[in-house]
């Protein structure tokens, strides 16, 4: 029965041997919060905040930000929330910020890559996390498309620079990057060096290390987490993130994939971040592994 189902989504999800592992959730805005709680979120693992940017004429501002940072995390009281920094690219245009159109979009200026081309825009995002951060301290940064170690770098930069404009004395804001560029796998130990996490994002990485469209029905085949090349840069990315000691999760589709939590489990990721109505049964399968 109903109430049955609500106490199962609500407890922790403990495998057999023993081991707690965090299920959080992916979400599109405040929204979503409601839905989330009710199957048992343990935090945000992905706060995609593309929806503030895109289907409106102009940017929010640094306010309009803050209130919405502020509002989602202390839904979530002391646990975690993620929020990413804006992804968008020549495939998610901006009516809002018009840019160049690109033959290759996905292999364009995307994610961090628009971000630090535009610093106007990108340092807007940071401050209201920043000055959100101060009244909650459940929220972590996490930046998408990462390949470099300069990127991240230059990330910190920025937000070190914003941080003293805005004159705050807490530097304590957790800074984590997504893992779904192959680049980014195969210099996971020195990037490991640079964050406090790593989440691997499966849909774009898929794409990426395939060399095949997410979106392209014609190569579908090919666009598939079990691949053991995928397969091979989920476990690399793992073990970089625990030889370094920082924390990792997954927050692509094949985290509230079922058929995967065994696998992912036994490779060691202890923490997934799927959308709201998979999360009661991803717990189930967890606690029958
Ligand atoms: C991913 O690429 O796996 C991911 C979670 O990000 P998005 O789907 O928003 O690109
Ligand atoms: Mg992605």
């Amino acid at each position: 029965d109903i109430e049955t189902c609500a106490t199962k989504a609500l407890a922790p999800a403990i495998t057999h041997a023993g081991k707690t592992v965090s299920v959080l959730a992916n979400i599109g805005g405040p929204d979503d919060v409601a839905l989330a709680q009710a199957c048992g979120a343990e935090g945000v693992g992905l706060f995609r905040t593309e929806f503030l940017f895109q289907q409106r004429d102009v940017l929010p501002s640094e306010d309009e930000q803050f209130q919405v940072y502020c509002q989602i995390a202390s839904a979530f009281g002391d646990k975690p929330v993620t929020i990413r920094s804006l992804d968008v690219g020549g495939d998610k245009p901006l009516a809002a910020y018009p840019m160049p159109a690109e033959d290759n979009p996905f292999l364009g200026q995307r994610g961090v890559r628009l971000c630090l081309a535009h610093p106007d825009l990108f340092a807007t995002q940071l401050r209201a996390i920043l000055r959100a951060y101060q009244q909650q301290p459940n929220i972590q940064l996490m930046i998408p498309m990462v390949a470099t170690v300069d990127e991240v770098r230059q990330v910190k930069a920025l937000l070190e620079q914003q941080r003293q404009q805005l004159e705050l004395c807490d530097s304590s804001l957790p800074v984590g990057i997504m893992i779904e560029v192959p680049a980014a796998v195969l210099n996971a130990d020195a990037l490991a060096q640079e964050v406090d996490f790593f989440s691997i994002g499966t849909n774009d990485l898929t794409q990426y290390v395939m060399a095949a469209d997410r979106g392209n029905s014609a190569v579908a085949e090919l666009v598939d987490y079990f691949q053991p090349a995928v397969m091979s840069a989920i476990a690399r990315t793992c073990a970089a993130a625990h030889k370094a000691g920082i924390s990792v999760s997954m927050c692509g589709e094949m985290a509230g994939d079922v058929t995967a939590t065994e696998t992912l489990l036994s490779i060691g990721l202890g923490k997934f971040s799927a959308s709201a109505a998979l999360l009661p049964a991803l717990k189930e399968a967890i606690r029958r592994c």
